[in-house]
């Protein structure tokens, strides 16, 4: 164990009978990246690009967010990063992009959604990108926001394999995605769950809005189903599939994640050694048994207390 960590979390993620599930970590900024590396995390599962850019009033030019990203992938030598293309709309509004008033901006023009108007938009971002993975030296991969289609997903894959990134993925945080998870696999490497977004969209509940959140309560069985939908699909797909968003944060849920068929879990920097550790405490069949408890739950605190019981 690293120094000043708790014991059985070695900084390589697995379950206590050696199922390999790797630990990452969500980042926006290069100090977070360095707090991620310091904290143990085996790479980068998701890092917010609209992060670097809130309060630009232009579009920083392809030398400029090479630089940018660099710097963010240096902590991350020789590991995987994976970069999200820019996120903007809605609750992340980029002023540079200009973009018209909408009534319901959530469910508007957002995420991949505002490259289909400007690709050359996200063609930059993604040569950027591929710049600053050979600058770095991290093992890069690309990732769009809000996907609802397996079709929007291979025009994005076509994008980023045409700027010479060999790994592609999309989120999964639209409710058609997760239906439609296995025809998407086809389409790309891989896919990462954006539980926050999922959440909001499946049960029509803004992710902002205070007197809604206990909707958007990770331990909602509807979720869950969810992303087991979605594990089922990339198990079928022979591909990985993961979990980037809140859900992952909790070290017991990451467990049922885990039984859901998610092969990492992407977190805030401090949740790292908690979850590493609990997963290295639990085995693989009991993330599995738990997990289907879990689905059979009819509430979030009855789902809680069944994982509760089955890992405990
Ligand atoms: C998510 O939606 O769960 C996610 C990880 O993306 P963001 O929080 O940046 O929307
Ligand atoms: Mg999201």
């Amino acid at each position: 164990a690293r120094t000043g960590e708790p014991s059985g979390w070695d900084g390589r993620g697995g379950t206590s009978d050696g199922h390999r599930v790797a630990i990452m970590a969500n980042i926006g900024t290069a100090a977070e990246a360095r707090s991620a590396a310091e904290a143990g995390a085996e790479g980068i599962g998701l890092f917010r690009t609209e992060v670097c850019y809130l309060d630009a009033s232009s579009e920083p030019s392809v030398e400029g967010q090479r630089a940018a990203y660099a710097e963010v992938l240096t902590s991350f030598h020789g590991k995987p990063v994976v970069v999200r293309t820019l996120d903007a709309g809605a609750d992340k509004p980029l002023p540079f992009l200009g973009q018209a008033a909408e009534p319901n901006p959530a469910l508007g023009v957002r995420g991949l959604r505002v490259a289909f108007d400007r690709p050359d938009l996200l063609d930059r971002q993604l040569q950027a990108i591929a710049g600053a993975a050979a600058d770095s030296g991290a093992e890069v991969s690309v990732m769009a926001p809000m996907v609802a289609t397996a079709d929007e997903a291979a025009w994005f894959a076509a994008r980023a394999r045409a700027a010479g990134i060999a790994r592609v993925g999309v989120m999964i945080e639209i409710p058609a995605a997760a239906l439609s998870a296995r025809a998407i696999l086809d389409a790309v490497d891989f896919v990462s769950v954006g539980t926050n977004d999922l959440a909001q969209y499946t049960f029509a509940a803004d992710r902002q809005l205070g007197a809604v959140a206990a909707l958007n309560d990770p331990w909602q069985p509807g979720l869950l189903r969810l992303i087991g939908m979605v594990g089922e699909a990339a198990r079928a797909a022979g591909k990985p599939a993961g979990v980037c968003g809140e859900a992952a944060t909790d070290p017991l849920l990451a467990a049922v994640l885990v039984g859901l068929g998610m092969s990492s879990v992407s977190m805030n920097a401090a949740a790292v050694s908690a979850v590493g550790t609990r997963l290295a405490g639990v085995s693989r069949a009991a993330c599995v048994t738990t997990a289907q408890a879990v689905l059979g739950a009819d509430d979030a605190r009855s789902a809680r207390a069944a994982a509760t019981a089955g890992l405990t």
